[in-house]
Parts: C-alpha cells; structure tokens; sequence
C-alpha cells in the first residue's frame, strides 16, 4: 500500500514538474514527452553511435541535432542540460560499461575553465555517478598543460598534442578501481587514450570511456542543424 503510495505520488510530482516547467527538445526547444531528449523533427537527424564498444562507448553520433544541443550546452549558457544528458548517458553505461565503480571526468584547463565558467565533462560526470551510485572523483585527474583545441589539428597532431598533458593527482582514489572516464565528444580518442594512460599509471585496474557523441565516423558532415545565437 505504501509502495503503490509512493509511486503514485512519484508520477504527481512528475505530472506537476511537466506543468510548471515542461520537457522541451535539447536541440530545439519543441515541447517534448518527459525523459525525451529531441522532438520529432530533431530526431530524424540523430544518429546512434556507429563506432562504440564496451572499452570506449558513445551514445550517439555527432551530427545533426546532437551537435546543435552539445553547442548550445557548452557555449550557449545550457549547462542545465546536463542533466538531461547524463540521464541518456547512465542509461547507456548501465548496458555498455556495467563495471565500473568510480567516474572521472576528463579535466578542463584552468584557463578554459575560467574562459567558459564551467567544466562541461564535470557536469555530466557528477548526475552519471549518482544515478550509477557509484562515486566522482572530479579533481582526480589534471591538466597539466594547455592543449590546443583536437578539433583544429590534423590526427597525428592530435596525439601529440594531449600526449603526456593529464596526471592523476589523487592514486590513492584510483588504485584498484575500475573508471569510467566521461567526456561529451571524442574527436579520434586521443584525449581519453591519454588521460586513461595516467589513470592506469596511478593503479587503476580498468579504465572505460564513455562519451555523449564521437565525431570519428562524421568528420565531414558535423555542421550543427538550426544553431541559434
Ligand atoms: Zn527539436
């Protein structure tokens, strides 16, 4: 009786939370169905990731709708949309990466970080981590040098650009643990290749990457759909 109790007064404060503020489409702001992320228009432009895999997952591809969303949350002012993404995200970590049992957010530099005023992969690892029930460990890793943006260098420089630039700062937090480094986009991989380097450097037993969109497949057809200033 307090169970079915409870659920019902689940689903008012649910029906209520749709009222007063409603679910709109990440991409477009079209009034969509609770726990949906685009509207029907959007959606036929998002793709599933075509190149995943238990040892580095992506939900979708980058594209479309998910890139319009993914700009509009990192330069836009839509860090709220990290709770919608990270929603999508533990959901597919559940399935793709089930074990795990410490997030790690790929590290901002310093002076990005006060360029943008947040660390995008900090946003999304926190709400993944609670919803998993497992911890964040968002300082244990660093930069330990600026990099250039990876979108702007060719793939070999790329790797030579982040190669070396994380430490984990806390071992004692990784050691024997098995991570899940989360980030939004993978460009070529470069980035979690390195960062994963460094967690395995201070102990951790298993690292896996889990990412909102990997641009691998679609590097020439990434102009996001409909960006509004
Ligand atoms: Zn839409």
């Amino acid at each position: 009786m307090l169970d079915m109790l409870a659920r019902v007064a689940t689903v008012a404060v649910a029906l209520v939370g749709e009222l007063v503020a409603p679910t709109r489409c990440v991409a477009c702001e079209e009034r969509v169905g609770p726990r949906v992320l685009f509207c029907t228009a959007c959606g036929v432009s998002v793709m599933p990731a075509t190149v995943s895999g238990r040892a580095s997952h992506a939900v979708f591809d980058y594209g479309g709708a998910v890139a319009t969303a993914i700009v509009r949350f990192k330069y836009a002012g839509r860090a709220d949309l990290a709770h919608r993404f990270s929603a999508i995200m533990a959901a597919a970590s559940a399935l793709a990466t089930p074990d795990v049992d410490l997030v790690v957010p790929v590290p901002l530099h310093p002076r990005r970080l006060v360029e943008r005023g947040f660390d995008q992969a900090a946003l999304l690892g926190a709400p993944i981590a609670r919803r998993l029930g497992i911890p964040h460990a968002p300082r244990a890793l660093l930069r330990t040098r600026a990099t250039v943006p990876q979108a702007s260098l060719d793939r070999d420089a790329r790797s030579a650009n982040v190669a070396n630039a994380f430490r984990c700062s806390a071992p004692h937090r990784v050691a024997g643990r098995r991570v899940l480094l989360v980030d939004d986009v993978r460009t070529t991989g470069a980035t979690l290749s390195a960062c994963a380097e460094a967690l395995r450097t201070a102990g951790a037993a298993d690292v896996r990457s889990l990412v909102l969109a990997s641009r691998n497949s679609l590097e020439k057809s990434t102009k996001p759909r409909g960006v509004r200033d």
